[in-house]
């Protein structure tokens, strides 16, 4: 068996929610690998084999330390099942046809870890919010982007199929580091003659939701714009 665990809802996320609902410490116990977001949607977390990653607006990426530190979102596991992959010619076009026509992922949660020298990458990086809160959507649309090429580093991230695109992100939702850790954020577009690294699919999903906060228990969710919202906020370039 291998278990993908989700902390808290991208719904919840667009509906304002964003004080953080487990600790670094609770979330570790799920999982070694991820991806998520600190209070007040504070920047673009990678967790890579336990270490924690936290890209910021200004750019910044700083190594968090503190267990106590909470978030709203997160998406970990413990590899289990990996298979070893090596891509050429990759980008989110290919990633998005290619990939999974080839490794039938269109109905199952899978995670994607790609290591190499990258000849263009595009990033983002959502910044920090103070209440109240606004939406996901209206974060989204006003937040930075960073570019950088001939770079080293490694995509983590996750694919959900469309059916279940209103607690996470449809498709893929990935997430860049460079290897010195200097460069970090959540992917938008790039490119690369060749990747290695591995991938796995998971065979249950445990959600997990934050029921002691009460703005969570009272929030209500917009359901007509919430997948659209979704997409633009969370989604690829292509
Ligand atoms: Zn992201």
């Amino acid at each position: 068996m291998t278990t993908l665990y989700e902390h808290g809802t991208l719904a919840a996320l667009m509906a304002g929610n964003f004080d953080g609902t487990i600790t670094v410490r609770d979330l570790l116990k799920h999982g070694s690998m991820g991806i998520g977001t600190f209070t007040g949607l504070d920047g673009e977390v990678l967790i890579l084999d336990n270490e924690v990653y936290q890209a910021v607006a200004s750019g910044k990426v700083n190594h968090i330390t503190d267990m106590n530190a909470t978030m709203p979102f997160a998406s970990v596991h413990f590899p289990a099942e990996q298979q070893g992959i090596t891509l050429t010619d990759v980008n989110f076009a290919k990633l998005n046809n290619d990939f999974v026509k080839a490794h039938k992922l269109n109905n199952v949660f899978a995670f994607l870890k790609l290591n190499g020298n990258f000849k263009h990458v595009k990033i983002r990086i959502a910044p920090k919010q103070e209440k109240p809160y606004p939406t996901l959507l209206d974060v989204a649309q006003h937040q930075p982007e960073f570019t950088a090429d001939n770079i080293s580093g490694t995509i983590i991230g996750y694919y959900a199929p469309e059916i279940f695109g209103t607690i996470t992100a449809a498709g893929w939702h990935l997430h860049f580091i460079s290897d010195d850790r200097q460069f970090a954020g959540h992917l938008l577009a790039f490119d690369a003659s060749e990747l290695t690294g591995s991938f796995e699919v998971f065979d249950n999903l445990e959600q997990h939701l934050p029921v002691e906060n009460k703005e969570f228990r009272e929030s209500t969710v917009d359901m007509s714009t919430l997948r659209d919202g979704i997409a633009k906020s969370e989604g690829n370039a292509d």
